[in-house]
């Protein structure tokens, strides 16, 4: 164990590597469970307000959906910091706590909460393909259920955003 910023890890084998992953996904997953409360309550549309709020239901199960993953592997579910996801939640954070005009603020919160789905997906994706590369085809499907949602959310801030938001963002 090297001393420093980063503790090392150690990878022998795509097991140990796929784990890493799931613990990051996991811990990621739980952050976003605390932060779509907050992304819910500034967003003054109603649509991007139910937005947040459906995708916290989605998020609580795909927190779920990790959980069988880990106990399908023989592992206790554990997360690994995603300082990833921590800097991203932090700039959504910076929109909920801004100022301004209410429709140029909900544009923004849907700048971050789109930064956190891509994220996802690329997270999401590779786990995805790790699991199937191992055979590891029950969890794959896990894994892309949850991609999907992933994708549809996304997809669904992006319909909000240029059918209202942005065009009410836009009148100021
Ligand atoms: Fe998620
Ligand atoms: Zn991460
Ligand atoms: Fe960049
Ligand atoms: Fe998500």
């Amino acid at each position: 164990m090297t001393m420093g910023l980063f503790s090392s890890k150690e990878f022998n084998s795509m097991d140990d590597l796929f784990l890493d992953q799931i613990q990051d996904l996991y811990d990621a997953e739980k952050r976003i469970c605390d932060a779509l409360p907050k992304m819910a309550d500034a967003a003054s549309s109603p649509q991007l307000k139910q937005a947040f709020r459906d995708h916290l239901q989605e998020t609580m199960e795909q927190v779920n959906r990790l959980e069988r993953v880990f106990n399908e592997l023989g592992k206790t579910a554990q997360r690994e910091t995603c300082e990833a996801m921590k800097g991203l939640i932090q700039e959504g954070e910076e929109m909920v706590n801004a100022g301004g005009d209410p429709d140029v603020k909900d544009a923004a919160l849907i700048a971050a909460a789109q930064r956190i789905e891509h994220y996802e997906i690329a997270g999401y994706g590779t786990a995805r393909t790790f699991a199937q590369r191992m055979g590891l085809h029950h969890i794959a499907d896990l894994l892309q259920e949850t991609l999907n949602e992933e994708g549809a959310a996304d997809h669904r801030l992006t319909d909000i955003a240029e059918q209202s938001v942005n065009v009410q963002a836009s009148h100021h």
